[in-house]
């Protein structure tokens, strides 16, 4: 299994990191965050017993070095599959472009070929009209 790779991006002036998680801690202010209560505590039926709510954790989050705004890692759980997707996509908008501009061509044909059929016509009345 490869390292873990993390992204940040900030929306907001577009600064971005990609990291294994080792240089954040030197080079990032975290912003520290408390646990979030899971709710009241609930009555068990059965055994009477109080249940605490577990509490969910809540995401790290970071200051962005170049704006100050929040920035949220975002883990990267396979580098290979993100660059082969990012290629699929230039892919799929290559072929687009291509279908595009074969449509174009097929218009221009086909107006040509209007064109030469009106021609002809016009042609053949003038011929008509002279004899
Ligand atoms: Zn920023």
């Amino acid at each position: 299994m490869g390292a873990k790779v993390y992204r940040f991006y900030c929306d907001y002036c577009n600064w971005k990191k990609i990291t294994d998680g080792t240089d954040v801690k030197d080079t990032m202010n975290e912003y520290l965050t408390s646990p979030i209560p899971g709710g009241a505590p609930k009555l068990d039926e059965k055994t009477k017993k109080v249940i605490t709510s577990k509490s969910i954790p809540q995401p790290r989050r970071f200051k962005c070095p170049q704006c100050g705004r929040l920035v949220f890692p975002k883990k990267i759980t396979n580098p290979q599959e993100e660059m082969r997707l990012k290629q699929e996509a230039l892919e799929r908008e290559a072929a687009a472009e291509k279908e595009r501009l074969s449509v174009m061509e097929e218009m221009k044909e086909r107006a040509e070929k209007a064109l030469e059929a009106e021609n002809k016509a016009a042609k053949e009345r003038t011929t008509w009209l002279s004899e």
